[in-house]
């Protein structure tokens, strides 16, 4: 008998924690991530997620884990924009948003690409793929200075200054490109009510969007717009580290700390204003080195 079964990798984890003491682990084959041998069958777990019970005991191994609920892809429509942001979790640069616009005819060549998350792409290929979607996709992009962040940051939190950009964007594109936007995406950073309440003193707001987590995973113009956005805060990065002689670091970890002590003592604190997020915990942590 074999039964197939798609479980979580965490389900895979503990499905491996359970029965590898009781069984033997066999030579892993081919795109495997192990296969245990029990006394009346076989099991394979691959690095599909799909795990694989063959033998007598089939039925019994394979009710031990529950199986994972498989979501329904979400289906997108097209033409559809969608918008994402980066560089808020950098202490040094700017906040990034960029929204795109894909019609179906794009599709092959998104897929030649191998378009996926800005996060899940190196630097290298970021700088490879972007100037190619730049060239191709409709899109607009705003970058927020952090001059101009630590100014209206005191009045906006983090969320509303992204819900501006976002808005801002697709208003943008809409204009850019004269385009009527029907379908909408956008990479859930607060729920739709606390968006829109951010929103309501803007002289125009787009209304129509559909609010997902994880949206770069799912849409195209999302991730389009994640890679593009990164592109953007690298370039940004790079003429300010060109201009001040100096290497900024990403994300807003210890060596961010160091690096702003190394930074504030040798520019002093009107340059650093204009280099970093100041309220991020960064700020007050390099005082204390
Ligand atoms: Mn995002």
């Amino acid at each position: 008998m074999t039964i197939t079964k798609v479980y979580t990798k965490k389900q895979i984890e503990k499905l491996y924690a359970s029965l590898s003491k009781k069984g033997e682990i066999k030579k892993t084959p081919p795109y495997a991530l192990f296969q245990i041998k029990m006394s009346d069958c076989s099991i394979t777990a691959y690095a599909s997620l799909k795990v694989l019970f063959q033998g007598e005991g089939a039925a019994f191994y394979a009710s031990i884990q529950k199986e994972a609920q498989v979501r329904p892809t979400p289906i997108a429509q097209y033409p559809q924009a969608g918008s994402d942001e980066v560089g808020t979790g950098d202490y040094f640069g700017p906040v990034v948003v960029c929204a795109t616009y894909i019609e179906e005819k794009n599709l092959s060549f998104l897929r030649e690409l191998h378009i996926q998350d800005s996060k899940q792409i190196c630097d290298n290929d970021i700088l490879r793929i972007a100037p190619q979607l730049i060239n191709t996709i409709p899109y607009s992009i705003l970058i927020l200075q952090n001059e101009k962040y630590n100014q209206i940051h005191p009045t906006n939190n983090m969320n509303q200054i992204k819900a501006k950009l976002h808005n801002q964007s697709f208003l943008n594109l809409q204009t850019k490109y004269k385009l009527q936007l029907d379908t909408i995406y956008v990479d859930q950073f607060t729920s739709p009510s606390s968006y829109f309440k951010y929103l309501q003193n803007e002289k125009k707001v787009i209304r129509n969007i559909h609010f997902e987590t994880k949206a770069e995973d799912k849409y195209s113009s999302v991730a389009c717009a994640s890679i593009i956005a990164r592109y953007h805060f690298l370039q940004t990065l790079d003429k300010m580290e060109q201009h001040f002689g100096f290497t900024f670091p990403k994300g807003a970890g210890k060596n961010v700390d160091i690096a702003a002590k190394i930074f504030f003592d040798t520019f002093g604190e009107t340059a650093l204003k204009k280099v970093c997020k100041l309220h991020f915990a960064n700020t007050h942590k390099m005082k204390l080195l």
